[in-house]
């Protein structure tokens, strides 16, 4: 008889009953719920029936086949019950230098957010009852009085996101009618958000004026109809129109309305309530400005430059907003209770401009000092090359980060990097362990180097990235 007999060996599998008396498999028990190691001995006996069929598994010798195939088995459950304990969203230290990622979960809330949120979820609270009067309240009353102070609109409405914001407010101001757009703004935001569509989805008409690249009052004034309902500004969040331009401002948009009695909105995307051109970064124009220059609604993100809960806000004209309130799509993008939270502690950070550039994580990283960065790259740099420098190099090299979320394509901010050369594995091997470490890590692959940009390491984060980077480089696969 062979030694990979198939049927033989599949004869040797030991039984579930018997795995679970492996010492391996006891010890995993006692801190791993049973019906979790169940399935993971299960499908490991099933995956090594697989390989066993496919000829794929070698036995050298008879007498040990099932000693063989128990501790491959033992083994292999014990690696599936581990990735089953962790949970699906996990930590990610984000070396990609882009402080608006997405993919990432755009920003980063800041201490009092947190404890907002924490407290929101460890008690109950008078989400929707008034203190005062023991009656019924609103829960957008905590966000709504600090928005309509900050930006200086009569009123406000929060909901899910910008998408959702955009979306209501287009429904219930121009839901069978048209609305006037330039077709220099009409954007498309990464996960599919395009003007065009949502237009089409709210049940407004999309009427397109203008060029490209250049488009005057002249051509919206041309455009109105009995049928328009609305003027609709679209900040060009993730791309810019240069060279040979011409947008129409605000302001003569709301000129226009003014004279043609329509209400003008301004979708500005990121939306920032502070003026960030004096810390570096390019002039944007904020809510507090559009809401100065007449707009009736606006309508911004809430984890993007403001960097604090996912969130849209919609300022503006309180018969515009009281309308809005009373469209049914209003409770069915309603914010939770713990975006009420997060975002009424960010806000109420916006009070003070003294701590706010420390106190909101966004805004702290967008406007890092460049010789922090380089000495965070420079100390980390060190500490790898004492710990892993047998297996990679580590420099400190210096490189261009992006603001990302949409927000302010243009800004170059020049940021430092660890450079990371290993010497036993590729970059792209290198990159996939750290994606599935823990917690994660995701740099940026450039010339064969593995680019660690410091700007989006949080504070305190630096020996974390250490450990799982030495711990990766000397063992390879993440146990
Ligand atoms: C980002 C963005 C949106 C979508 O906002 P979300 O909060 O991601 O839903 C809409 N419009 C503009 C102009 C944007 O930049």
């Amino acid at each position: 008889m062979s030694v990979n007999n198939h049927t033989y060996l599949l004869r040797q599998i030991p039984a579930v009953d018997e795995v679970f008396k492996d010492p391996a498999i006891a010890d995993l028990t006692s801190s791993t719920p049973r019906p979790l190691v169940l399935k993971a001995i299960r499908d490991s006996i099933s995956q090594l029936r697989k390989e066993l069929a496919a000829g794929r598994l070698l036995i050298q010798q008879e007498q040990q086949a099932r000693d063989f195939l128990m501790s491959i088995i033992v083994k292999n459950s014990v690696y599936r019950a581990h990735s089953q304990k962790r949970s699906n969203l996990r930590r990610v230290l984000n070396a990609t230098g882009v402080v608006l990622h997405t993919n990432l979960g755009r920003s980063v809330l800041g201490e009092s957010a947190r404890q907002a949120i924490i407290n929101a979820a460890s008690g109950y609270s008078n989400l929707e009852l008034d203190l005062a009067t023991g009656k019924r309240g609103s829960r957008y009353a905590p966000v709504e009085q600090l928005l309509t102070q900050l930006t200086g609109a009569e009123a406000a409405l929060v909901v899910n996101n910008n998408a959702a914001a955009v979306l209501l407010a287009l429904s219930t101001l121009a839901r069978g009618q048209e609305v006037i757009v330039s077709r220099g703004q009409l954007v498309e935001i990464g996960g599919s958000f395009r003007i065009p569509e949502v237009m089409a989805q709210s049940g407004a008409r999309l009427v397109e004026v203008g060029a490209t690249n250049k488009t005057y009052v002249t051509d919206y004034q041309k455009a109105i109809t009995s049928q328009t309902a609305l003027l609709l500004q679209v900040h060009t969040s993730n791309y810019r129109i240069i060279g040979f331009t011409r947008e129409t401002s605000t302001a003569e948009l709301v000129g226009l309305g003014r004279i043609t009695q329509l209400p003008v909105m301004c979708d500005l995307g990121s939306g920032s309530l502070v003026d960030l051109s004096g810390r570096g970064l390019p002039a944007e124009p904020t809510v507090q400005q559009v809401v100065k220059d007449g707009a009736d609604v606006v309508t911004f993100s809430g984890d993007k430059l403001l960097g604090g809960p996912q969130a849209g806000i919609i300022v503006g004209k309180k018969e515009y907003l009281d309308r809005m309130k009373k469209n049914p799509l209003t409770r069915a993008v309603r914010i939770d209770k713990f975006t009420v939270s997060a975002l009424e502690a960010t806000l109420r950070e916006y009070i003070d401009p003294q701590t706010l550039w420390q106190h909101i994580p966004t805004l702290d990283m967008l406007t890092a000092d460049n010789n922090l960065l380089r000495q965070k790259a420079q100390t980390l740099s060190e500490e790898l090359n004492a710990t892993a420098g047998a297996e990679a190099f580590f420099t400190p090299v210096q490189t261009p980060s992006a603001v990302g979320g949409g927000a302010l394509p243009t800004a170059d901010l020049p940021s430092w990097a660890v450079e990371v050369a290993p010497r036993n594995m590729t970059v792209d091997e290198l990159a996939g362990i750290l994606r599935e470490s823990e917690p994660a890590v995701i740099g940026r692959l450039q010339d064969e180097k593995l680019l660690l940009d410091m700007r989006a390491i949080l504070p305190g984060e630096e020996s974390a990235l250490v450990q799982v980077l030495s711990g990766v480089l000397k063992e390879g696969a993440p146990s």
